[in-house]
């Protein structure tokens, strides 16, 4: 354990998912504490000082820094907007990712089929070390749900995942999910 301690473990992390689930939000909300209403990938673009950067290489870059118990987790964050458009491009963003978390809006159920198919994708495609969390965003509009969390609980339990809704409006969930990932690459050894 004395050797464990003060190690800091770089972490690629990728966000999957379709366009508005709100993957720039978590972000937004986990890395600086923040939530806006509209345009956030916008602050995203200018914060990497490249004006088209969404369209263009389709990617914006995080990082921030998780404690669990006496190990650090330096999540490096690809939020990979335009992805939705650039499919092909996918493969680049979660190669070699420590982990992902596949995105649905449990106000749209288009979006949590998607989801599956990212879910799939990944385990297809992707690295078998990488761990990957299921996150139901906007768990603040529960009047309009259409995704059940037992739906989801249940897929996320059948494929290895592990499942949390969030809502990047409230902050419910958002640091605890990426809590969780970190607590899990700490584990991985
Ligand atoms: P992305 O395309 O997946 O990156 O989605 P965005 O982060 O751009 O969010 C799409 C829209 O959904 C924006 O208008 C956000 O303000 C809104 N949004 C994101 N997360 C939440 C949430 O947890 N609750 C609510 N009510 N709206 C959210």
């Amino acid at each position: 354990a004395a050797a464990a301690s003060n190690q800091i473990k770089n972490a690629k992390l990728v966000l999957l998912g379709d366009v508005a689930t709100g993957k720039s939000s978590l972000v937004l909300r986990f890395v600086k504490g923040q939530f806006v209403e509209f345009q956030v990938s916008v602050a995203f673009c200018d914060s990497c000082s490249i004006a088209s950067c969404e369209s263009t290489i389709g990617a914006a870059f995080f990082s921030q820094v998780v404690a669990v118990n006496d190990e650090s987790v330096k999540f490096e964050i690809w939020d990979t907007a335009g992805q939705e458009r650039y499919h092909s491009l996918a493969p680049m963003y979660y190669r070699g990712a420590a982990a992902a978390v596949v995105v649905y809006d449990i106000t749209n159920a288009a979006t949590f089929t998607r989801a599956k198919k990212w879910v799939q994708e990944l385990q297809a495609q992707g690295s078998p070390n990488t761990i990957v969390a299921l996150a139901g965003n906007k768990a603040d509009l529960l009047e309009a749900r259409q995704v059940s969390a037992e739906e989801a609980q249940t897929y996320a339990q059948e494929n290895g995942l592990f499942f949390m809704e969030t809502s990047a409006k409230t902050a419910i969930n958002v640091n605890n999910i990426f809590y969780e990932i970190a607590k899990r690459l700490t584990q991985v050894k």
